[in-house]
């Protein structure tokens, strides 16, 4: 089945049919962590969103591979060139050192992408195992009179670079403007960002290597230009990030790549929006920045929340709400019940595949994905052996782990049949506090029960 792909480019402002640099193959840079802290739903979203494209990807059989930094270095507080650096500040404060808090964060991360299901990358380069390539391309980039250095580092001159702005498509004058801290007075524009930073005089950093132009390390940005340099080569296919990134990120990668190497970084930037948090903004004063932890302690599952992020184009705004999740979840739940009882696997129902098909190919339009599936299970005239084949199928790009579930009828272990059983005379009993209890019980045995008008109804938490 070759279909095209259509992905919305915000190099271009268009959604263009996706074109590979090599027939048949996808070279994706997936902006990663910067692993100071848990990672929180916002930020789950963007992998979700990433994950997402490269299982499209897959599913019309381009090989893909796929590469994601872990900034372990460099990323200052503010995103900008000022302040602290974000793992030293939390390392300072628990009194640990940068390189305990990388390692502690890129744990946490890896585990909660495994979470939601997120196919890991390929390549998960970490900027510290690149410094030297990273001082090589300043050198390139100095050779070539793009750099001039200041009392705190070394610096790009985005004024060197006629195609500067082009991904935001900001003028220099305008992010002068728009600057909310007063900048650096001896950088020459606002639009220049640091490549490589002094340690601070009489400070020992606990991250710091020698240089040609000092101790120090490097700037945010250029780690994301060397790492996909060396692991999908210039310029590779797609690049992926938040919308936060196109300002300053984004447009400080371009410049890097196209000042050293005279070529576009990548063909395709894809960014998908924000999440908002009831309407509003995440923030540690309002007590909202939820981990995969806050969803488990009200019964959202990784995969449920997943399904949430699916339910929302990746381009469009999505409003986390509890209701919203706990919909989501229900729905989910309601899908693996049904799929549960379904007959084995036997052939895709190519007309609904195709439809769901054009569904993500159009820019991974996933809630309209999810329509034709529901359309379909609900289809009373469909045997539920070829219902089992064909959302199994559908599931290569959802990413529901439905293959555990389908044409697997619950297994109850002999534990919790007892529980339920001794929760049954409970009910009859209307002893609703010693029911409670052993509901919870059988949740810490992996089950969730509901009591529906037929009784007591079992699931496994997922
Ligand atoms: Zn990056």
């Amino acid at each position: 089945m070759t279909m095209p792909i259509f992905l919305h480019n915000t190099l271009t402002r268009s959604t263009d049919e996706f074109k590979p640099i090599i027939a048949g193959k996808a070279g994706l840079y997936v902006c990663g962590p910067t692993v100071y802290g848990r990672a929180h739903v916002g930020n789950l979203r963007s992998w979700l969103f990433a994950d997402t494209l490269r299982r499209v990807l897959q599913a019309n059989d381009f090989i893909v591979t796929e590469v994601m930094n872990i900034t372990d270095v460099g990323h200052l507080v503010g995103d900008g060139d000022e302040g602290v650096d974000k793992l030293q500040m939390a390392a300072d404060k628990v009194s640990k050192t940068a390189w305990d808090i990388a390692t502690e964060f890129t744990k946490l991360f890896v585990d909660d992408i495994k979470k939601v299901n997120i196919e890991t990358p390929h390549v998960m380069p970490k900027a510290t195992d690149h410094i030297a390539e990273q001082i090589e391309l300043i050198k390139v980039m100095e050779a070539k009179g793009f750099t001039y250095a200041i009392s705190d580092g070394i610096y790009f001159d985005a004024a060197k670079l006629p195609e500067y702005g082009q991904l935001s498509r900001q003028k220099s004058e305008e992010k002068e403007e728009g600057a909310r801290v007063v900048v650096n007075a001896e950088k020459r524009s606002a639009s220049d960002f640091a490549l490589w930073k002094f340690s601070p005089e009489g400070e020992q950093r606990h991250m710091e290597w020698e240089s040609p132009w000092g101790k120090g390390f490097p700037g945010w940005h250029l780690e994301c230009s060397a790492m996909s340099e060396k692991y999908l080569g210039v310029p590779f296919d797609i690049h992926t990030g938040g919308v936060d990134h196109i300002a300053v990120h984004h447009e400080n990668e371009i410049a890097q790549t196209l000042a050293a190497r005279g070529v576009l970084e990548a063909n395709y930037w894809l960014h998908n929006e924000f999440m908002l948090i009831d309407g509003g903004k995440m923030s540690k004063s309002l007590g909202n920045i939820y981990s995969l932890d806050d969803l488990d302690l009200k019964n959202i599952s990784p995969i449920g929340f997943r399904y949430f992020v699916l339910g929302a184009h990746y381009r469009t705004q999505l409003n986390f709400t509890w209701e919203g999740v706990k919909a989501a979840q229900n729905a989910l739940n309601n899908l693996v019940d049904m799929a549960r009882d379904w007959q084995k696997p036997s052939v895709v129902d190519e007309v609904t595949m195709g439809k769901f098909m054009l569904a993500v190919n159009n820019d991974l339009d996933t809630p309209a994905a999810l329509a034709v599936l529901w359309n379909f299970v609900n289809d009373g005239a469909i045997s539920s052996d070829v219902k089992a084949a064909t959302v199994l199928k559908m599931d290569e790009v959802l990413g529901l782990a439905l293959e555990d579930v389908i044409a697997r009828p619950l297994r109850i272990s002999e534990a919790a049949q007892k529980l339920l059983d001794e929760r049954e005379v409970a009910r009859i009993a209307k002893d609703w506090e010693r029911s409670d209890l052993l509901r919870d019980e059988l949740f810490g045995l992996g089950y969730a029960v509901e009591d529906k008008p037929t009784g007591q109804h079992l699931r496994e938490r997922r």
